[in-house]
């Protein structure tokens, strides 16, 4: 079996959007890549996340083309492997319907950044994708989706906001592992959430400033970046 540790993280990386509610029914999906082998592994399509094991992920290279698993990848297969070539540091792409991230996607808003949390984790507001025109929906859907995203960020590092809203669709999650695209996934959702209980507490919130917005980024994610535990390797 190809790639049995690629294969255990992107199980696990799928488990834990069910164990965080974001999931619903076989909605979303996780991969991630080896860079070296230029392979991707994903869940497969429409199996339930209770039954999924590591032979069950598909592996697949950067043209689609499947060299190991014996069922179909999940169909957004093409949308995943357009971030891969496009967004070079990328390890995991992470793909859900969740609630209120999902809300701000159809609404076709940005997420502003109310506060710190958001900050953390995400160096701007969260962009929405546009719409994609007829003919991208009638084309290969799922690649243009993929296009869509990597035009959006055409000017901004996918790192310091590793994610997105794709409008009337849902948001798409990355970073530097399957586990960490999840987890930005969690983050997203969280963040889309209190952002709408800001504004339904107060319409007018204010987003937060750029120097304390600078500040929470910089300090977990820039180069003298501070927080957490000091690394030992
Ligand atoms: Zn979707």
């Amino acid at each position: 079996m190809l790639l049995t540790t690629l294969r255990e993280e992107v199980l696990e990386a799928n488990l834990e959007l069910v164990r965080r509610g974001l999931v619903l029914y076989t909605f979303g999906n996780v991969s991630g890549i080896d860079r070296g082998e230029g392979l991707v592994a994903i869940k497969p399509s429409g199996v339930p996340y209770d039954e999924l094991t590591p032979a069950q992920i598909v592996i697949s290279d950067l043209s689609g083309k499947i060299v190991d698993g014996n069922l179909r990848p999940s169909s957004d297969l093409p949308t995943h492997l357009e971030l891969y070539k496009h967004f070079a540091s990328i390890g995991g792409v992470a793909h859900t319907h969740s609630e209120f991230a999902t809300a701000w996607a159809q609404a076709e808003t940005p997420i502003p950044c109310y506060g710190t949390t958001h900050a953390d984790s995400f160096h701007g507001a969260i962009p929405v994708t546009d719409r994609l025109s007829s003919s991208e929906i009638a084309g290969d859907y799922e690649l243009e989706t993929g296009t869509a995203i990597c035009r959006k960020f055409s000017n901004i590092d996918p790192m310091s906001i590793p994610g997105v809203l794709v409008a009337g669709h849902a948001p798409f999650c990355w970073g530097p592992t399957a586990a960490e695209a999840a987890h930005n996934a969690v983050i997203l959702e969280y963040v889309a959430k209190m952002a709408s209980h800001t504004l339904s507490i107060n319409a007018e919130s204010r987003p937060l400033t750029r120097e304390l917005h600078d500040k929470h980024f910089l300090r977990k994610h820039g180069r003298n970046a501070y927080y957490g535990q000091v690394k030992t390797q």
